[in-house]
């Protein structure tokens, strides 16, 4: 199994990860990942799930599933 980490405050790093249909507005959550912009079109009555297990390498068109994507977060607040 193939593992990638994600610099998820590193715009140039986030970027060249999309959700399935495209967008960058894609946020991680322990299981899964979530995209704003699906989100907004579903809330639109379209056919877009804005939850996925996957994301999309733009540049070699891979896709990795959640757990073999370690989100780094070094400049998350702490709470
Ligand atoms: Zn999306």
């Amino acid at each position: 199994m193939s593992s990638v980490e994600i610099d998820a405050y590193d715009d140039a790093d986030r970027w060249q990860w999309v959700c399935p249909q495209g967008h960058r507005s894609w946020e991680a959550t322990n299981n899964h990942f979530w995209c704003k912009l699906c989100a907004d079109l579903a809330s639109q009555g379209e056919d877009v799930e804005p939850e996925f297990s996957e994301l999309v390498n733009q540049s070699t068109r891979e896709t990795f599933q959640r757990d073999e994507i370690t989100i780094r977060d070094y400049r998350q607040k702490t709470a």
